[in-house]
């Protein structure tokens, strides 16, 4: 997708170690227009699936999800990276952080995702693929079906994208991104 990536080598920050930090436009402050055209593209790439809702997990997923379920007029649920006091009735499984570097329990509530649910996942990176693989487990737990997976951005020098394709997840990343090293940012197309 031109318009992410040219925004990507605009303003996004590359450091040594292979992060890149987005947070003038996605990770914390956002771009609601750039935001939207992310949607239009997921559109595309999964509009046509007979899906009934998308899943993200919290925080950085739920804009572009948000977009992708208002264009495609589908519930959107947000994945919880702690426990609720409050809630009962909910699936759990563990995922590892690649930001923090440690494990924690994601959830769900069985109200919002269960054997009903043909779902599409929206998130903000792929990278080792952690986060995905636990709601891909989530997702199993729930009893819930999975039509596909769809990131704004892909560090595909790391083998998330490997892990889920050989689970035969449907992958779409609209930047893919091959190296990143300090100020160099190299796309795979
Ligand atoms: P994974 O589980 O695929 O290793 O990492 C997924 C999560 O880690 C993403 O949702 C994102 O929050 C975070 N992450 C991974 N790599 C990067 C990065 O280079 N930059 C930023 N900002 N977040 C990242």
């Amino acid at each position: 997708m031109k318009l992410l990536k040219d925004r990507i080598l605009k303003d996004g920050k590359s450091f040594d170690g292979g992060i890149l930090k987005v947070d003038s436009f996605i990770n914390h402050q956002m771009d609601p227009i750039l935001m939207k055209s992310i949607g239009v593209e997921f559109v595309r790439k999964f509009g046509n699936l007979p899906i009934n809702k998308i899943i993200t997990i919290e925080a950085s997923g739920i804009a572009p999800a948000i977009m992708l379920g208002y264009l495609l007029e589908l519930p959107v649920v947000f994945v919880k990276k702690a426990v609720p006091k409050t809630m009962v009735n909910m699936v759990f499984t563990i995922a590892h952080s690649f930001t923090k570097d440690k494990d924690y329990t994601i959830c769900v509530s069985k109200d919002f995702l269960n054997p009903n649910d043909k779902v599409v996942f929206i998130d903000d990176f792929l990278a080792n693929g952690n986060a995905a693989i636990g709601i891909y487990n989530l997702i199993k737990e729930a009893g819930a079906e999975l039509y596909g997976m769809g990131f704004i951005i892909e560090k595909s020098f790391q083998d998330g994208g490997q892990r889920l394709r050989e689970l035969g997840i449907h992958i779409e990343s609209l930047a893919k991104i091959k190296e990143l090293g300090d100020n160099k940012i190299i796309f795979e197309d």
